[in-house]
């Protein structure tokens, strides 16, 4: 399994000088294994992964959304392998009781706020919305099973984790999530000994006081995951907009005291568990 980051920020893309070592683009994992193409969140950073996937073409590509805020789901727009026809894109979201992953994807690009719409895109495009507990399973065409499991996470309007397994290797996408007064049991179980925890660190402790309620978390309760549920490795994810690449290094160096196997996320991180 080969996971590379694309897109590490939460909220908002943050270009400039004083992010431009962890990166400014929103929420998107690529993870590859055998001849599978899955992409984790299609925030700003999957325009980047289109441009490089474009020598792959014709492709099949597995997209699975954490949810639809913004930072989610703006790259979609801008992913170029959707507009060429012959390529295969298959869509995947937690089901809301209200709209449908297509609708809503549908929706960020409806006149008048862009000027083409989802179903000019040229792409074969399919839809499926997932339930909590649900499990896909994709032929990794050489051989192997790849199972996608899900489950909820705590925020606002609704998010779902991903944990994907691939021959023997795990990783875990909980991002877009708040931690409850006790470790959420929801998020050790599905955690249980994975190799990968990509976890919501958005705040320090001092700056999450500040944001209750507000569905994201920190890296001390990332910890609290990692070590409840024999996690390998700790990645800091979704850094707030106004933290500096000296802060989200800083975030990391605190981390690492409470669980020396802990890392900060940026764009162009390649880790192969
Ligand atoms: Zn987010
Ligand atoms: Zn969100």
């Amino acid at each position: 399994m080969r996971i590379t980051f694309w897109g590490v920020r939460g909220s908002i893309p943050t270009p400039g000088r004083e992010t431009a070592e962890i990166g400014g683009n929103t929420s998107c994992v690529e993870v590859r294994a055998g001849k599978l193409i899955l992409v984790l969140d299609g925030g700003t950073g999957l325009r980047l992964l289109g441009q490089k996937l474009l020598k792959e073409m014709p492709l099949t590509a597995h997209i699975f959304f954490s949810h639809v805020h913004w930072d989610h789901i703006q790259g979609f727009p801008f992913f170029a392998p959707a507009f060429v026809s012959g390529n295969s894109i298959h869509l995947y979201g937690l089901s809301d009781v209200s709209r449908t992953l297509e609708d809503t994807l549908a929706g960020q690009m409806d006149y008048p706020s862009f000027p083409v719409h989802l179903s000019q895109m040229g792409a074969a495009m399919t839809f499926r919305d997932l339930r909590e507990g649900q499990i896909v399973r994709l032929d990794d065409g050489e051989g192997s099973e790849l199972t996608v499991r899900l489950t909820r996470g705590n925020h606002p309007n609704g998010v779902s984790i991903y944990r994907v397994d691939h021959r023997g290797k795990s990783m875990v996408y909980a991002t877009d999530t708040e931690h409850y007064a006790v470790v959420d049991p929801r998020l050790v179980a599905i955690s249980q000994n994975s190799d990968v925890l990509v976890y919501d660190s958005q705040y320090t402790p001092e700056e999450y006081a500040q944001r209750l309620g507000w569905g994201h978390s920190t890296f001390e309760e990332g910890v609290k995951i990692a070590r409840a549920a024999g996690v390998k490795k700790l990645v800091l994810y979704h850094h707030d907009p106004n933290q500096t690449d000296a802060m989200v290094r800083d975030k990391e160096r605190r981390a690492r005291e409470l669980f020396e196997s802990s890392l900060a996320a940026y764009e162009g991180l390649i880790l192969e568990p």
